[in-house]
């Protein structure tokens, strides 16, 4: 008998009224059962939101100091959890173990960033005017709603729901069905950390059944959300009914400008770092390489080499360099958009699909080359170790390409000249712009989020990571 997950609830580990749970698969070995989670109904997130409404008065009046303080606790548990919560994740969503820790790594920086940056994020200084003073004041919005996806389980959940503790917000969570195991371990230190009952709740279900119960509530001040484009939309048009805040962090395909006067070997270790890591499913993962004519050949060699030499299998495994994608659907929907590219007239250099009777999910680093921007493969994101080539002579048609795409969530370029560099920079269409760095990098002091089609609403990290949690008052004061 496998571990029944269970919901927290007001402080309580509760089942759902469905009697219904879903189960957790393993993806490096199908079949496997890792545990099941609630399936809950949209009446468990009605009891979560009734209870996180009722404590949002005593939290917003807990002193600052009180609530740093349980967060401290809270990152302090999640980096002694380390091994555990690595080990959970990398079995239920696949990624290497060693992915799983840095992963986590990850999220004990952020956190601690926003930790260290609540003790300095107060309303502006007084301003004096004609009639007395003025000032700006923060409060926190009340309820809000965070919605995470399965690729970085972790972090992205810590990266939202930290500074809406901080700044005074109770939470409502749903994580996503493939990674019920990594949020409860979470909501789990959450509580030992000692956060009072109903300030942090979480909820495993279905996104169209308790994701969806979440943004229609109007008692929900703000919904932060990471995951597809598509959803993103769906949840854009619901909140726009309550007129609830969002923040959006959604699809990408990402480009990576290699120039001619580029360092290669850098170049190619950027494009497997960040094409085919924690196999391409990330969001600002690289997914379209832009070649200058001239080194084409000599990247290209390169690049194919260390594709082929990697070792894909058990992510458990120190010395496997790729686990498998996260599930039958991924594993379905990246097969289909290989088997497109061929059709499209990309050419296949290497990898593609792993059959299915190896026991899990996997599919090897896969390189096109000869891709158009009429492709499928340059336009949509697959979410998948898969890297698509595209040729080009000039800086400035690079540019072009790079901004042919409704996404625009992270890029890069590797060249050995400033200039070039300068104009990218100005250029490119992007939330994120990297020089001689993969398109993954991210410091907690920089803003994450997307243009395009990549997001909406304040981006995660910097100052901007708490400001989306809190409403702004106005004051003038006039003396007596
Ligand atoms: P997804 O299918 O959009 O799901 C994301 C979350 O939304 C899950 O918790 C999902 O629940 C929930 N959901 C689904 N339908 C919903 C609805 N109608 N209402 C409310 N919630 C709903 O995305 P995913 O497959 O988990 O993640 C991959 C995507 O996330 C990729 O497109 C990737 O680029 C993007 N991503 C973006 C960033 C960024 O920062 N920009 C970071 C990471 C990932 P269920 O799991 O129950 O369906
Ligand atoms: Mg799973």
């Amino acid at each position: 008998m496998v571990e029944t997950l269970k919901n927290y609830i007001a402080g309580k580990w509760t089942e759902s009224t469905s009697g219904k749970t879903f189960e957790n698969e393993n993806p490096s070995k199908r079949g496997e059962i890792l545990n099941c989670a609630q399936s809950s109904t949209s009446e468990e997130m009605r009891q979560a939101i009734d209870k996180a409404s009722e404590v949002f008065p005593m939290w917003r009046n807990t002193p600052v100091e009180t609530r740093q303080k349980l967060v401290g606790e809270f990152l302090k548990l999640l980096a002694d959890s380390r091994d555990e919560l690595a080990a959970a994740v990398t079995r239920e969503n696949g990624k290497t173990i060693r992915e799983s820790h840095s992963e986590i790594d990850s999220a004990l920086l952020e956190g601690e960033y926003h930790h260290r940056q609540i003790s300095t994020f107060s309303g502006h200084v007084a301003i004096s005017n004609k009639f007395g003073v003025a000032w700006e004041q923060y409060h926190p919005l009340g309820v809000v709603g965070i919605i995470s996806p399965w690729n970085y389980p972790v972090n992205v959940m810590c990266r939202k729901t930290l500074p809406a503790l901080l700044t005074g917000n109770t939470v409502v969570f749903k994580p996503a069905s493939f990674t019920p195991w990594s949020a409860t371990i979470m909501a789990r230190l959450f509580e030992s950390a000692g956060f009072p009952p109903g300030v942090f709740n979480c909820i495993t279900g279905m996104g169209s059944s308790v994701g969806n119960a979440i943004i229609k509530d109007r008692r929900i001040r703000a919904v932060s959300f990471t995951g597809s484009t598509s959803v993103g939309r769906k949840i854009q048009a619901l909140a726009a009914e309550n007129l609830t805040r969002t923040q959006l962090e959604l699809g990408g395909k990402n480009a990576l400008i290699v120039m001619d006067d580029a360092n290669l070997d850098e170049a190619v270790q950027a494009a497997v770092a960040a094409g085919f890591g924690c196999s391409g499913q990330w969001c600002t993962s690289t997914s379209r390489i832009l070649l200058h004519r001239d080194i084409s050949v000599k990247f290209i060699e390169k690049l194919v080499q260390v594709a082929n030499g990697m070792k894909v299998g058990d992510p458990l495994d120190r010395s496997t360099d790729m686990g498998p994608v996260a599930g039958p659907d991924q594993f379905e929907n990246i097969s289909t958009a290989i088997a497109k590219a061929e059709k499209d007239g990309a050419k296949l250099l290497c990898g593609g699909v792993l059959k299915p009777d190896i026991g899990g999910y996997f599919i090897r680093p896969t390189v096109f080359d000869d891709v158009t921007p009429s492709m499928e493969i340059f336009r949509e994101e697959i979410f998948g170790p898969v890297l698509g080539i595209t040729k080009f002579t000039c800086l400035d048609e690079a540019i072009d390409l790079a901004n042919k795409s409704a996404y625009g969530l992270s890029s890069a370029i590797f060249t050995g000249n400033i200039k070039s560099a300068q104009k990218y920079i100005d250029l490119m269409d992007a939330g994120m712009a990297h020089v001689n760095i993969h398109t993954g990098f991210k410091t907690p002091e920089m803003p994450f989020g997307g243009w395009k089609e990549s997001g909406f609403g304040q981006p995660e990290n910097s100052r901007t990571g708490l400001d989306f949690f809190v409403d702004r008052k106005a004051v003038y004061l006039r003396g007596i």
